[in-house]
This record gives structure tokens, C-alpha cells and sequence, in this order.
């Protein structure tokens, strides 16, 4: 694989042909936020005589837009200046604070703690799943604009989260049998060579933790590298791995994550789907309603429908995050809503098993089932998934309706909705 950073995007053969200011502006929005592509993204994936309005195009590559005006400015006289990389860096630094680094209150609230030591690299918010991120595994073979674990990527220290080793985590496990699923994510943990990867996995298959029956691993490996499961030096040694998981009892399931049907339009990743599931794993998929990418149910559907034909099973269908590029790929709920019914109402069932659109926010994972006028009054009718308080999961509450809102956050209670439901910000309100 050959990975292209963002400071060279500009430079690529066919950006070339975009005018000098639309590569300047390229240049800025990259001196802050993460890109990254790769000669599979460049050759295979991006239509370029549909850049750049191509949805691969946007999905990786910067845009101006990308950052709020005033942040543009500011790096943008830098980067004009030719200022050196140092001084570029460090007011990219500050610059970055502002986006919203860490959404969710995922540093503070989700790091389990034992012995009153908080464990790192784990995530434990909601009781039956685990979240670990192996310490190789936090990068991706190429990034999405979208990403709302960008901060991880921009090496700023004190805002990554990773696992020193396997040994606090197994360790942490065997002391919670309330944990029946084990999510193995980054980054990209298949970013991993397989022998790193097996280093991670086997400690979970150990009979100690028997209790861990179900292992995921979010990859978009498919999406941006699929010669990861075909051709890389080690890819027979990863199939080996994942077959052994499945052949020790427990359910894998590949956490896929596809954005657009083109994706899973190349021979290659064809063939990695059909070797992939010859190993007895499961493959999901999951991904962000964005803006510029796949805010058209005609998308949503199409990828759908490819999807139960090629086996892999639609999951959820996430609201953008409210962090790094957000105001560039958010859509207003309402609208995400209306995308996402418009695709429902184009498939058949099988293709219609992406709960969404679901938003991964402070109390919980809380889906927008549908908007409703009751007693004069519209409102978003909503439902937790699941909740940071298990007595929540499956309780149907209600918000008041906005043309507007993007997140969560931005929400209230309505029609007698216990504030408790939107966290603590909304009960003290
Ligand atoms: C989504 C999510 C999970 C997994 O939830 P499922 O509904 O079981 O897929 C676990 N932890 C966190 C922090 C999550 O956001
Ligand atoms: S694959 Fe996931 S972690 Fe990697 S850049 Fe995309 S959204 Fe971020």
C-alpha cells in the first residue's frame, strides 16, 4: 500500500488540474485536521471526472469548509506566509481545541478503573460491552473527513487513548462476567499485522473468559484497503486468525464500515467479502449520514440492497458527530431522518436492518425513531438503544422538534419528558 498524508494531497498528479486557490485551500484545511489516502482510494475508489463533487472525493479529501471561517484565516495567512512546519503546528494545535476533540465525554466518563487505577485503552460505558484499542491499531489506511476519532490521528499526546498491552485488559475483563461482548477498535485494528493482532485476540479466547461470546472488530479495511484480506504478506495469517476465533465457540462479527456503494463496488473488495466470510465470521455494516457523501436515500438503498446480496448485514446508520469537520458533513436531524425513512421505503426487508439514524451521545445511543405532532406540538419522537443507565435502554421519550438541530445536545425535553433522559447538562438546565 502506498499511503499518500495530507500535506501532499495537493501535489497528487490529478489535484494538479483544480486552480491554485482551490489546492491552497487544500493545504490549509489539512495543516489541522487529519488526511490521509492510498493508491486503492486514488485508482479505484474516486471517480476523478466527478471531482470534485465526487462522494469518494469528499470523503477524503479536504475542503475549505471543513474548518469554521475564522480558524481558515487564520491558518490560512500561515501557510501563505510559508511560516515554518513548527509554527504551523503549534497554532494547528490550539486551533484543534476548538473543534470538539473529544465528543461524547469519552476521556472522562467511559475509562473503567480498577483498584481505583484507571485502565487505559478501554472504554466501558454501556454493561455488556467493551471497547479496547489496541496501541497499534490507532491509525486507518486511509481517513474520513467525517472522523470523530480524528484527534487520535493529529499526534496531539494527551488526546489519544490506546492499550499499553493485552494484560490490564484481560485482566479487567475476567473481573466483569457481566461483559459478553468484547469490541476491538482504533483507528483500524486490521491496520495491525496479524501477529499483533493475534496478540490481542487470543488472551480473549482464553477459558477465564468465557464469558466474552461475542467479538467485534470495527475495520473499514474493506472500504479503503481491501487487499488487506487478499494479497498483503500476512492476509493467509489473519484469515487463519479469525477462523480459529470462530472454531474457539465464540461469535465474530467484522464491524464494517461502508459510506457509499462504490465501495463495494471493486472486484477486490469483492473477493475479500466472499474470503472474509469463508472464515465463519459475520460481517455488519455500519456508518455516518453525511453531508457531500450519502445524503440521498437513492445511496442509502442502493448500498443496502448490494449489501444482503454480497452478505453483509446493514447494522446502524449514525448521525455525524458533533467534532473536527462536523460542520461541513452534518445534516439537521430532521433531514437525516427524512434520507434515512426515504431508503427504508425503497428495500425489502432484509435490506432494511440499519437501526437509525442513532446518535452516539452522552447518555446513550439514542435513535430518532420518527417526528409526530401530538397535542399540537411537534416533536422528535426518540428511543435509547441503549443507555449509560440500563433501566433506560428501550424507553421511548420525546424532544422538541427543530429545523435545525444536528445533535442531540442541541435538543429538549418535551411533552413531560423526564429531563434525566438527556443527561446531566439538560437536568440542570
Ligand atoms: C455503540 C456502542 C457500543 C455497542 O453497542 P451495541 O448496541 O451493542 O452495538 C458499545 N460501547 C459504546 C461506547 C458504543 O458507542
Ligand atoms: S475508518 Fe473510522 S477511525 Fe478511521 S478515519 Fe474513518 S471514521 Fe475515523
Amino acid at each position: 500500500m502506498r499511503a499518500v498524508p495530507g500535506e501532499r494531497l495537493a501535489d497528487l498528479p490529478p489535484v494538479r488540474a483544480f486552480d491554485e486557490a482551490t489546492r491552497h485551500e487544500m493545504r490549509v484545511v489539512a495543516s489541522v485536521l487529519p488526511f490521509k489516502v492510498n493508491n486503492y482510494v486514488l485508482d479505484e475508489l474516486i471517480d476523478w471526472d466527478r471531482a470534485p463533487d465526487d462522494p469518494m472525493f469528499r470523503l477524503t479529501f479536504p475542503h475549505r469548509a471543513m474548518l469554521p471561517e475564522k480558524m481558515f484565516a487564520v491558518m490560512s495567512d500561515l501557510v501563505a506566509a510559508g511560516a515554518p512546519r513548527a509554527v504551523v503546528r503549534a497554532e494547528a494545535d490550539r486551533q484543534r481545541r476548538l473543534l470538539h476533540p473529544h465528543p461524547g465525554g469519552q476521556l472522562e466518563l467511559n475509562v473503567p478503573r480498577m483498584g481505583g487505577v484507571a485502565v487505559p485503552g478501554l472504554q466501558h460505558k454501556y454493561r455488556e460491552t467493551v471497547l479496547l484499542f489496541p496501541a497499534h491499531g490507532q491509525t486507518c489506511h486511509a481517513y474520513c473527513g467525517y472522523c470523530f476519532r480524528w484527534a487520535q490521528f493529529v499526534g496531539m499526546p494527551e488526546l489519544k487513548q490506546h492499550l499499553p498491552g493485552p494484560d490490564a485488559a484481560v485482566e479487567y475483563l475476567r473481573a466483569h462476567p457481566e461483559v459478553t461482548d468484547v469490541l476491538v477498535t482504533g483507528g483500524d485494528p486490521l491496520i495491525m499485522s496479524a501477529d499483533r493482532l493475534r496478540a490481542v485476540l487470543e488472551p480473549l479466547l482464553s477459558p477465564g473468559l468465557g464469558h466474552v461470546r461475542n467479538i467485534r472488530i470495527g475495520t473499514k479495511a474493506l472500504s479503503y484497503w481491501p487487499y488487506r484480506f487478499l494479497t498483503d504478506p500476512d492476509a493467509d495469517d489473519l484469515m487463519r486468525l479469525l477462523s480459529e476465533c470462530v472454531a474457539a465457540g465464540r461469535s465474530l462479527a467484522l464491524m464494517t464500515h461502508f459510506s457509499h456503494g462504490r465501495e463495494l463496488s471493486t472486484p477486490a473488495v469483492r473477493r475479500a467479502i466472499a474470503r472474509l466470510r469463508g472464515t465463519g465470521a459475520v460481517l455488519r455494516a455500519q456508518a455516518p449520514m453525511v453531508r457531500h457523501v450519502n445524503d440521498d436515500p437513492g445511496v442509502w438503498a442502493d448500498m443496502w440492497r448490494e449489501m444482503v446480496q454480497l452478505g453483509v448485514q446493514p447494522y446502524y446508520t449514525f448521525v455525524e458527530r458533533d467534532t473536527g469537520a462536523s460542520e461541513y458533513f452534518a445534516l439537521p436531524l430532521t433531514r437525516a431522518l427524512a434520507v434515512y425513512q426515504g431508503a427504508l421505503r425503497r428495500v425489502s426487508g432484509l435490506a432494511r436492518t440499519a437501526r437509525g439514524p442513532v446518535m452516539s451521545a452522552t447518555p446513550g445511543k439514542v435513535l430518532l425513531s420518527g417526528e409526530a405532532e401530538i397535542g399540537g406540538q411537534k416533536v422528535f419522537v426518540c428511543s435509547f438503544l441503549q443507555s449509560r443507565e440500563p433501566g433506560h435502554t428501550g424507553r421511548v421519550f420525546f424532544a422538541s422538534w427543530s429545523p435545525t438541530a444536528t445533535w442531540f445536545d442541541e435538543l429538549r425535553p418535551a411533552l413531560g419528558t423526564d429531563p434525566a433522559f438527556f443527561g446531566d447538562a439538560a437536568a440542570l438546565a
